[in-house]
């Protein structure tokens, strides 16, 4: 599974294996974010359209982690994060914090509140300010906290950030549903391709897959090219548990799903917006995502049983890519309603 060229999500396929598995319920999909372990490996996006306190709960209710946006006053992020916590399903909650600012503020209240995973969120992670953040927040809290850093797209980055101290790096610059960033800066690696080189890196850290996820499919691609989770904003945005009102336009139910670098959300957060790198727009409303999750969960459980694996470790070691014809990639998508 070499691939010298830029591959995304979609030109590349597993080769289904021999497989003695006979029930989905002998695959476990558990995987570790460092000592913590969860039984679906799958984080909520921490966006002001996806993660507060109902996304954590939910989240956790299957396995899954909520990472709370930081798109608000400390005060706010904290009652999130802690109306989440005493939530007899919810066992950990993630928190998201900048690199300025107030963010040494923000960690500490988040700590006293009682989040033990910080999620340092930053659009371009191999960065002298992350690193500096990175040092400043294990200077304070040591050991004690998780800190996932990020995003990166190569596997130099990827070890700088672990050389730094980042317990878990987020991959994927440039990939999100809902980004700009590749056409306004002419930057970027896809995503696929960045989890595929990050995870020939030897250092013990968690990677995360993030940016460009759309389904099930495409998580079980992510995990068997060396992701231990995905991060998800589009799959879960439109959903029962995520802010926002729904709304009704020509008899269709929508919510707002945007980027936290879209004009929208930066006049929100910050009363005015400068260089854009994301969109805000509107998706058909989803229910709750309790079914999405559970249906997502299903799915990646077949999609290791397909490669014979009945476990993470045993999927990256099996798993065999090919690459995809745009004839083939037009064959996988169902197809009957375009044919002439
Ligand atoms: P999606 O799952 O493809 O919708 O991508 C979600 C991811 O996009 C998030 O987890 C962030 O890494 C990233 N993201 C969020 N807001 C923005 C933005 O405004 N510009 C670029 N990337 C963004």
């Amino acid at each position: 599974m070499k691939f010298e060229n830029s591959v995304c999500f979609d030109d590349v396929l597993l080769t289904p294996q021999y497989s003695n598995i006979d029930s989905r319920k002998k695959v476990d999909i558990s995987s570790f974010l460092g000592e913590y372990k969860f039984g679906l490996p799958i984080i909520s996006s921490p966006m002001d359209t996806v993660t507060e306190y109902e996304m954590a709960i939910a989240m956790a209710e299957p396995g899954g982690l909520g990472m709370i946006h930081r798109y608000n006053k400390i005060e706010d992020q904290t009652f999130h994060a802690q109306r989440a916590l005493m939530d007899p399903a919810t066992v950990d909650v993630g928190a998201a914090i900048g690199v300025t600012g107030d963010y040494e503020e923000r960690a500490c209240a988040l700590w006293d509140a009682g989040v033990k995973i910080l999620c340092l969120d930053v659009a371009h992670g191999h960065h002298i300010l992350v690193k500096n953040a990175i040092e400043r927040l294990k200077g304070i809290f040591g050991d004690k906290i998780h800190l996932m850093a990020g995003n990166v797209a190569t596997l130099e980055a990827f070890n700088d950030l672990a050389d730094w101290g980042a317990d878990s790096i987020r991959v994927g610059v440039g990939g999100g549903s809902i980004c700009s960033t590749r056409v306004n800066t002419g930057h970027g690696v896809p995503t696929f391709q960045s989890i595929e080189h990050c995870s020939y890196s030897d250092r013990n850290v968690t990677l995360i897959a993030d940016g460009g996820i759309k389904n099930s499919g495409d998580i079980v691609k992510a995990l068997a090219a060396g992701a231990d989770f995905v991060m998800l904003g589009s799959m879960l945005a439109g959903t029962d548990e995520t802010p926002g009102q729904m709304f009704v336009s020509e008899r269709k139910k929508y919510k707002v799903y945007r980027g936290m670098a879209s004009r929208d959300a930066q006049v929100a957060w910050r009363g005015h917006s400068s260089s854009p790198e994301g969109i805000s727009t509107t998706i058909p409303y989803k229910g709750p995502v309790g079914d999405i999750l559970k249906d997502v969960g299903g799915n990646v459980k077949s999609g290791f049983s397909y490669s014979g694996a009945h476990n993470l470790e045993e999927l990256q070691a099996k798993a065999k890519f090919i690459l995809q014809t745009q004839a083939s990639q037009r064959e996988s998508a169902t197809h009957i309603l375009y044919r002439q």
